[in-house]
């Protein structure tokens, strides 16, 4: 498994605007989705491409247009939603799956409660939106599920990420994974609290997006 953390100024920027937790949500939520949009650039660097032909109104031009099958976007229900316009803007032919999951907070451990994604994954990329990779327990469960289908790869997108998730996700997709398994990430923070919360992180992601529901 690859882990990136996105090496720019400008995500540094918005990241750092992000922790801040003097910022209200309707910042949090267009700081968030900027950041996708960068974050999408890095992520979608070796996305699959054809090479098509256009007329300009000068010439005949060589080009490339996205390969089909398109790739599948997953944002994981409830964070993920805050990510999904920030990565579509980039990729909007792209098909939406959803997966729903809720952390156990004594436990920390994730449960499914919807999922709605093709039945056959074969030869397709996908992309998962979760803005906090913190224990791993909810992405490695993502990503089996559409491993399992046949995606030929898998990027998880996250606004932060912790060792103890990445760590995770490595000894779940090594190097005998069926698919290739990518971490593109806006930062790599110090470690996890013993509530499961990354530090020094942002909070909670969902709250920030969408209220303390
Ligand atoms: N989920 C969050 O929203 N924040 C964390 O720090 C960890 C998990």
């Amino acid at each position: 498994m690859q882990t990136l953390v996105a090496d720019h100024p400008l995500v540094a920027h918005k990241l750092t605007a992000l922790r801040d937790e003097s910022t209200q949500t309707p910042v949090f939520r267009r700081l968030t989705d900027e950041l996708v949009t960068l974050l999408a650039y890095e992520a979608t660097r070796h996305i699959r491409v054809e090479p098509v032909s256009v007329q300009t109104p000068v010439a005949p031009a060589s080009g490339v247009r996205l390969a089909r099958p398109v790739p599948l976007v997953v944002p994981v229900l409830r964070a993920g939603i805050g990510m999904l316009d920030g990565m579509t803007r980039l990729l909007p032919s792209a098909e939406v799956g959803f997966v729903g999951l809720v952390r156990d907070e004594q436990t920390l451990v994730a449960s499914t409660y919807a999922e709605r994604l093709p039945s056959d994954l074969t030869g397709r990329h996908a992309f998962v939106l979760d803005p906090m990779l913190a224990t791993g327990g909810t992405l490695e469960t993502v990503i089996s599920m559409l491993v399992s289908r046949g995606a030929g790869g898998v990027t998880a997108i996250c606004l932060l990420a912790a060792p103890e998730g990445v760590a995770r996700l490595a000894a779940a997709f090594g190097d005998d994974s069926p698919a290739r398994v990518r971490v593109v990430t806006a930062g790599l923070d110090e470690k996890l609290n013993d509530r499961g919360y990354i530090v020094p992180g942002l909070g909670d992601a969902g709250d920030r997006l969408f209220g303390e529901i």
